[in-house]
């Protein structure tokens, strides 16, 4: 074959795949220009997942109607002209690419009026091909619809994901830029069929509400911006802003997806920043649970390069490390703020009115929200995460600087299967698991112990022999001044044995040689080069070879002082290793079941 330059129409639809891959990116694109428009109100009408019709509404500035035409051709843009303006985009969109792409793929029709013009035009475009234009009257704004996406690109139309995935896609697009901009009122339908609306009264947290209705909300904590004369992380040169929503550590997803980041007011994806949230939380969640995050970076626009790719999702920072470190340490300060008024006015036991719960979570909620009542909603937790014991996650073993305490104050029923402890609380029944609890509330003492560098010791009367393999054996030479501070006492006795002659205290009671065995087992399967990350481990080791075990019954005053204590931890909803220290069934949630509501 000759090299040949292709025809035009064909390279527009070569260059269109790169920004309209599915009806979701339609959405988006005409979104992204309708709110550069200056929009106040916008209505996404869908169709067959977007197949069929995509059509978009804006009441922004419209289009001049002698540069409409301009407007679908490639590298048509009004918002950059020079170079240098790469470098400071405020704009969501730039690159002018859009419309002609998505012309190129559709049978698109647009009716624009620009504010200042007396009439509008209406402009019909087969394949990007204009087939009609003609004068109209119109309101201020633009309307562009797009029907049968792709039916000039077969093999595209092949590939495209069922019905439902293109809606779900778009739903959740218009509700992350509905949360983004709570100033503009969002109206989403599919087949005719109103799904989504948002009230544009520019309160975040009324947006909060239509997305995620009144209990997500309700357990959702605000992040605030770092006051102006507040210290920014090490050779931070700039301000970072970071501000949003996080959810209560009791608030729980099995995926990632809910962590939704905007850049200057454009949502990205960035597996870095997402990552440093969840971190954020670190020992808070149980395993392989993920929070909610709303979060909205500002940060100087040279600060990052937003023409990463031709979907404009990806972005990258100059410095990276510091917005990594300022989303954590904003999520992190929210946590912590979050305290709990533990024991605070309102509450009188055995009132049947519930809020007169609310001294518990006063301070946590968006301040425009009833903040009321604890709910753990336990529905939400999922299934109990696998028991991996050489926990990955393994925090460092310093007291997490949080308190995400908001254990109610509960009262002993009883014990049931020798395993569990029932308690009422202001709102229902909470089952205790006591091995769990236990092993928190033994953790957190010993964290504060080691903190204060007086982790307490255990003399044996009668020393304890410990036989292990010749790599065990090893282990525990290499590991011995680990050991030591913590309250290990133990000296070589002959090849691979060992002598022991303190333990820690919290061991006192536990088999000296079983638990050093349990210790050193958990080393061997330990892969972490970290110090810290070796220490967490051995502590929650030693914790959980205290803890009681399930299986043992309890009196009444153990439950009692075990429930107090569990109050008292930071983190008391799970244990070391992530897994739920106990499960609550609101009044509400009884209700329902027993079918009163
Ligand atoms: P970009 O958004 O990158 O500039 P687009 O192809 O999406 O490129 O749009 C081209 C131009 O058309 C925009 O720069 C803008 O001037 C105009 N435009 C597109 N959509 C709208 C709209 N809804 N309201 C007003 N102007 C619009
Ligand atoms: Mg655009």
């Amino acid at each position: 074959m000759t090299i040949h330059v292709l025809p035009d129409q064909l390279a527009s639809q070569i260059a269109a795949g790169e920004v309209v891959e599915r009806p979701y990116s339609v959405v988006k694109e005409l979104v992204e220009n309708a709110i550069d428009a200056g929009a106040t109100a916008i209505t996404i009408d869908i169709r067959a997942g977007g197949r069929e019709l995509i059509q978009i509404a804006d009441n922004g500035d419209g289009i001049p109607a002698d540069e409409i035409e301009t407007a679908f051709q490639r590298h048509a843009t009004s918002k950059l002209s020079s170079a240098d303006d790469l470098w400071v985009i405020r704009t969501l969109g730039f690159r002018g690419e859009a419309l002609a792409a998505i012309s190129a793929v559709s049978r698109l029709t647009v009716v624009s009026r620009a504010r200042d013009m007396d009439t509008g035009v209406r402009l019909l475009l087969e394949g990007g091909v204009t087939t009609t234009r003609e004068v109209v009257g119109a309101p201020a704004g633009t309307v562009i619809a797009v029907e049968n996406l792709f039916y000039n690109v077969p093999a595209r139309l092949k590939f495209l994901k069922s019905v439902t995935t293109e809606k779900r896609l778009i739903d959740e697009f218009v509700t992350r830029y509905s949360l983004a901009y709570p100033g503009i009122r969002f109206r989403l339908s599919h087949d005719g069929r109103i799904t989504y609306q948002t009230t544009g009264s520019g309160a975040t947290a009324d947006v909060l509400l239509a997305a995620y209705g009144p209990d997500t909300t309700r357990q959702l904590i605000e992040v605030q911006p770092a006051a102006p004369d507040s210290p920014r992380g090490e050779g931070q040169r700039y301000k970072i802003d970071v501000r949003g929503y996080v959810s209560d550590p009791a608030l729980t997803w099995s995926g990632r997806n809910h962590i939704q980041l905007f850049v200057n007011g454009r949502t990205i994806r960035d597996t870095r920043l997402t990552f440093a949230v969840v971190q954020a939380y670190h020992t808070l969640l149980p395993v392989g649970r993920f929070p909610l995050a709303l979060l909205f970076i500002e940060l100087p626009p040279e600060e990052v390069d937003v023409n990463v790719h031709p979907t404009k999702v990806e972005v990258r920072f100059r410095d990276e490390s510091a917005v990594f470190g300022a989303v954590q340490r904003a999520v992190r300060a929210a946590l912590v703020e979050t305290s709990p008024a533990r024991g605070a006015s309102g509450w009188a036991f055995g009132s049947s009115s519930p809020s007169s719960w609310g001294g518990f979570r006063a301070e946590s909620g968006p301040g425009e929200l009833p903040s009321t009542q604890l709910d753990i909603p336990w529905q939400l937790r999922g299934p109990e995460p696998e028991r991996t014991e050489g926990d990955a996650d393994a925090p460092p073993p310093s007291l997490p600087g949080t308190d995400s305490a908001r254990l109610p104050i509960m009262r002993v029923i009883g014990q049931v299967g020798a395993a569990y402890i029932i308690a009422e609380g202001p709102d229902g029944l909470y089952l205790i698991d006591q091995h769990a609890a236990h092993e928190r509330i033994l953790y957190e003492q010993f964290l504060a112990q080691r903190q204060g560098q007086r982790v307490a010791s255990q003399g044996l009367v009668a020393p304890a022999t410990a036989y292990l393999s010749p790599s065990q054996a090893h282990l525990v030479e290499e590991q011995l001044d680990l050991l030591t501070s913590l309250g290990f006492e133990i000296e070589s006795f002959g090849p691979n044995a060992f002598r022991i002659r303190a333990v820690p205290a919290i061991l006192s009671r536990a088999d000296p040689a079983a638990a050093l065995a349990a210790v050193v087992a958990d080393l061997e399967n330990e892969t972490t080069p970290l110090k810290s990350e070796t220490e967490a481990l051995v502590i929650k080791r030693v914790c959980k070879t205290a803890a009681v075990k399930a299986g043992q019954t309890l009196s009444p005053q153990e439950m009692d002082a075990m429930i107090l204590q569990l109050e008292a931890c930071d983190v008391p909803h799970t244990c070391p290793h992530g897994r739920p220290t106990l499960i609550h069934l609101s009044a509400a949630l009884l209700a329902r079941q027993f079918g009163r509501t």
